[in-house]
């Protein structure tokens, strides 16, 4: 037995994710390795077959080396892990006396080591020494791919299709869905006289064609099993967000998880073509959509008043989804 590289043994951590992968789980591998080459313990994340959240790679690789090593104490031995340890495995290896921790990616959600703070550097009596990066990209995209995956099965489940408005026999199935959507919803936040010059300056056939052709709008027909139960629009923006311009489902698909489905969907827009978030403006007193808007995660980051003409202003909140891609479990 001879000790080999860390890349060797970081592979190795890999390979287990990727079993954890295939079975359904978030892809995190780990490897204990002794000074002299034994391989003392091996574990894969299992959280969701054992229905249990202690069932992390790394303290089932230490609960593996502690049997085979006969003790509690793995000094001598080195942790390999394809994902940042999280405090609660932190605390294992501080615990069980590694004297080595070699992490793969960083885990900004959770990550113990230095993302979310740094338990290594906090004064408890024993001080693993830590190195990180060691193929990170491939435990990365191990990453990446489960989740876009996990997200496109969701989509899929959730029965919700966006078909991209092209024609102009589209253009005008969106302009009268506009107006239906809009006359029922509006009344009782502004006034109709408001509502009938918005649609007209707004989502009329001439003006949503007018957008598609020079202002860099996309539409979007939300599509629910063939039917077509409302629409979307967004616009990227220069400084590289995303503006989501309009999103409208009629009424009696409204609290099915739909709106959730279509923001999924444009989140995973934002993270193919690197915007780095969602941004959208709500009227003040539309609070129905303010609170869909804070249970998919927007937060406020502004507010304020819009002369849109006609003697009518806009009264907004702007909200925020950051887009940015996680690694975490
Ligand atoms: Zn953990």
């Amino acid at each position: 037995m001879a000790l080999m590289s860390d890349e060797y043994y970081m592979k190795m951590a890999l390979g287990l994710a990727a079993e954890a992968a295939s079975e359904g789980e978030t892809p995190v591998g780990a490897v204990i390795v002794r000074s002299d080459g034994l391989i003392a313990g091996k574990g894969k994340n299992s959280r969701e077959k054992n229905r249990n959240a202690l069932c992390h790679a790394e303290l089932i690789a230490i609960d593996e080396a502690c049997k085979t090593l006969g003790g509690w104490r793995l000094r001598d031995c080195t942790l390999f892990v394809t994902l940042e340890p999280c405090p609660m495995c932190t605390g294992a290896i501080i615990n069980s006396r590694i004297e080595r921790v070699v992490f793969a990616a960083k885990d900004p959600k959770a990550g113990s080591v230095g993302s979310v703070t740094n338990l290594f550097e906090k004064e408890y009596n024993h001080c693993p020494e830590t190195i990180s990066g060691i193929l990170e990209e491939e435990s990365s995209s191990l990453l990446k791919n489960f989740f876009s995956e996990l997200r496109r099965k969701n989509q899929k489940m959730s029965g919700v299709k966006l078909t991209e408005v092209k024609t102009s026999e589209q253009i005008k199935k969106v302009a009268a869905m506009a107006d239906e959507i809009w006359h029922e919803w509006f009344p009782s936040i502004i006034s109709e006289g408001q509502i009938d010059y918005m649609l007209e300056k707004f989502q009329s056939e001439k003006a949503i064609s007018d957008q598609l052709a020079n202002d860099g709008y996309r539409y979007f027909m939300i599509m629910n099993g063939g039917e077509h139960i409302g629409y979307t629009a967004v616009r990227p923006e220069n400084d590289g967000r995303l503006f989501l311009s309009k999103i409208y489902i009629k009424k009696e698909h409204r609290g099915k998880g739909f709106g959730r489905a279509v923001f999924e969907f444009l989140k995973e827009m934002c993270r193919e073509n690197g915007y780095s978030a969602i941004r959208l403006t709500v009227n003040k007193h539309n609070d129905d959509s303010i609170a869909v808007y804070k249970k998919c995660g927007f937060r406020i980051i502004g507010e304020g008043v819009t002369d849109i003409g006609g003697g009518y202003v806009m009264d907004d909140y702007f909200f925020q989804l950051d887009a940015e891609e996680q690694n975490g479990r």
